[in-house]
């Protein structure tokens, strides 16, 4: 194998450029030749290969985002699509795609890998909803964004004896949700993968109000049966039972923008190398993560469409902390 490429795709998050930075340096520390492909899989498509050296990559590790740019390519979707993109691949002489991304951008390089490509997949999301890694990069730094928001909001709710109900990224995964809510010592949580309903929250709340407490914090997942905003819609009728004066932070996309964290920064250059291994090895078709502290890869036929389990134990933990 003499020529690679790298592409950053999906949501974009805090450790990308971190991963691009390790598969370029791993990789010409090899002997390869290293291109970066800007926009993910539009990139591909559109054939645009940028020759990367190791110097190109120089002061970009403490950076948010992805210096390539990350798009979401509906074309990529479609069987032409991505038969446009294996033209170029071929056509411009690569040998080995390395696919940054989280769940989508993953079941997108696991169809690249079955036309035949040598494809390897970097765990990398905010959500932390892809099996075969038990940390993806940009988590880390995205739960303390959440958790410095929910220290903040807990300062300014004392002084108003408020209770906030905060949201937080994280799709149809209540990880980011759950330990945020643990970290920041919230009276509860809302996730995906429990039905809480709104009445159980009032409760709560009241419960909270009664013991004296001078503050409240919900941490609601975005992808959880009632959002903030729903929530908010029920809370304002049932004022009177709450007790506390009740205020919404959406984080959103303020949970992306951070400097990786150094959790990030080192996860992300463990990836970025092993994807370079892996493909040097000649172990195609799979997804390089971290499993049980350490680094594995894991075939993506087995990641791609699978649910990753929330941790029952954190969540029990998460109610007898309240
Ligand atoms: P993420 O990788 O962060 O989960 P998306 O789900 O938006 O982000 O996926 C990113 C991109 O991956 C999509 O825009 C598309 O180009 C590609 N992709 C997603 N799902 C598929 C699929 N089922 N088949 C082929 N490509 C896909």
């Amino acid at each position: 194998m003499k020529k690679i490429a790298v592409l950053t795709s999906g949501g974009d998050a805090p450790g990308m450029n971190a991963a691009i930075r390790a598969v370029v340096r791993t990789g010409v520390q090899n002997g390869l030749e290293v291109y970066g492909v800007p926009l993910g899989y539009q990139g591909l498509i559109d054939g645009k290969f940028i020759p990367l050296g190791p110097r190109d990559v120089g002061g970009i590790i403490q950076k948010g985002g992805t210096f390539l740019g990350s798009a979401r390519c509906e074309e990529f979707k479609t069987e032409a699509g991505r038969k446009t993109a294996l033209r170029a691949l071929n056509g411009n002489g690569i040998e080995g795609l390395v696919v940054i991304g989280g769940n989508g951008s993953q079941t997108g390089s696991y169809l690249l890998s079955e036309m035949g490509f040598p494809v390897v997949g970097v765990a990398s999301t905010i959500d932390n909803d892809l099996v075969g890694s038990d940390i993806t990069i940009g988590v880390d730094t995205a739960l303390n964004i959440a958790l410095e928001a929910i220290d903040r909001l807990k300062v300014t709710g004392s002084s108003h004896q408020r209770a906030f109900l905060i949201e937080v990224m994280g799709r149809k995964c209540g990880y980011l949700a759950l330990m945020a809510a643990i970290a920041g010592g919230a009276e509860t949580v809302t996730l995906p993968e429990i039905d809480v309903e709104p009445e159980e929250i009032v409760k709560v709340l009241s419960e909270a109000y009664e013991r004296g407490k001078s503050h409240a914090i919900v941490v609601v997942a975005e992808g959880a049966k009632y959002n903030a905003t729903k929530l908010a819609e029920y809370f304002t009728k049932h004022h009177e039972e709450i007790g506390f004066a009740l205020r919404v932070t959406i984080l959103g996309h303020v949970q992306r923008g951070g400097s990786p964290s150094a959790q990030d920064r080192i996860l992300a250059s463990r990836l970025g190398a092993g994807a370079v291994t892996s493909l040097l090895k000649g172990e195609y078709g799979v997804l390089v993560g971290w499993v049980n502290n350490a680094l594995k890869t894991t075939p993506l036929k087995d990641v791609v469409g699978k649910k990753k389990q929330l941790d029952m134990e954190l969540f029990e933990l998460a109610r007898v902390l309240d």
